[in-house]
């Protein structure tokens, strides 16, 4: 048995913790994804026997890598929504999840499964995938900007991901664009979240359009309506939808100025909503947009691109915090050297 051991790759287990599915794979230190799968969230009103669910995939996936791929796992990456204690692995509050607040993630799992155990905001976890695999590969300043819900960001600065104090830097969905403007989920007023971020523009959607918009009718009804068919209605060219989109990309465009000003980023990354819409929809006029709100020797520093891993990012994300936890990638090596 020791003998069968020691003839066994490494690989890590990478998941994704989402508020209605968890992905989890497989992943080897270059990325390449085994035994991928998704299971429904379906939180309880106890965190014990939700995470009790998680033990069980991971213990599953472990035998199947090993049986049909020969691998061995060495660490799980848990990406998560935070707000969250990354370096006490403790998850502070999840979104929709009442029972999993202050929860020990890390030691739980740990724990449980006997394998070491990391936990990462799903932000900084993804400018981690995106700059190991994706689009943001082999720069030195990247920021990933994600929009499904709220509005997320991870940062590598100088070659490194960049934290902060507590692991807190990279709210860039918090940063403000008119202290008098629209209510945002933190309570505060005119965060780009409130303009951009999923919720707050599916909130705006159900209160504006109109019973016989094509939002509405995509949509089912008007309670249903979300981002998603804003991104639907405006492919076909409705005139409601490109109004909206616009103004998305209107307010989209002032915080990246925001982020080009502060960060001097060579690659800006984009998911979800822009991913979504496009090219035409949103990534050009978003690009004009921005270009024309920087200082013209600013213009041509940085690219803004859709995220390039797809389906992939999250348990890749989570795979990057297990990597990047043992110590295995070389974005850390290089970061300790
Ligand atoms: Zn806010």
């Amino acid at each position: 048995m020791f003998e069968k051991k020691s003839t066994l790759r490494t690989a890590v287990i990478g998941i994704d913790i989402g508020g209605t599915k968890i992905a989890y794979a497989v992943s080897d230190a270059a990325g390449h994804l085994y035994c991928e799968s998704q299971r429904p969230t379906d939180a309880t009103d106890s965190v014990e026997n939700d995470m009790q669910r998680i033990v069980a995939e991971v213990q599953s996936l472990r035998e199947r890598a090993r049986d049909t791929h020969g691998l061995s796992i060495s660490a799980v990456g848990v990406a998560a929504p935070g707000p969250l204690d990354a370096t006490r692995g403790v998850l502070l509050r999840a979104v929709n999840i009442p029972s999993w607040t202050r929860f020990p993630v890390r030691d739980f799992l740990q724990t449980a499964t006997g394998l070491p155990v990391f936990l990462a905001n799903d932000a900084d976890a993804a400018v981690l995938a995106e700059w190991q695999w994706g689009a943001a590969r082999g720069a030195q300043h990247a920021i990933y900007l994600t929009m499904s819900t709220g509005v997320g960001a991870g940062l590598v600065l100088n070659g490194a991901p960049y934290a902060g104090v507590a692991g807190n830097a990279g709210e860039l969905g918090h940063t403000v664009l008119d202290w008098q403007g629209e209510l945002c989920g933190c309570g505060r007023r005119g965060c780009l979240e409130a303009y951009v971020g999923g919720a707050n523009l599916g909130r705006r959607l159900r209160a504006i359009a109109s019973k016989s918009s094509r939002v509405c009718q995509l949509a089912g009804a008007r309670d249903a309506i979300s981002a998603k068919h804003l991104v639907a209605a405006a492919k076909e060219g409705d005139a409601f939808a490109l109004e909206e989109m616009e103004r998305f990309n209107d307010f989209l465009a002032k915080g990246l100025a925001n982020f080009v000003f502060t960060f001097a980023p060579e690659v800006i990354v984009l998911g979800t909503i822009p991913t979504a819409a496009g090219e035409a929809l949103c990534f050009e006029p978003l690009r004009a947009k921005t270009r024309a709100r920087v200082w013209a020797e600013l213009a041509d520093s940085f690219r803004i691109v859709p995220s390039a891993l797809g389906d992939r990012r999250g348990p890749l994300s989570g795979a990057c915090v297990a990597l990047q936890g043992i110590s295995e990638l070389s974005v850390t090596r290089h970061a300790k050297e």
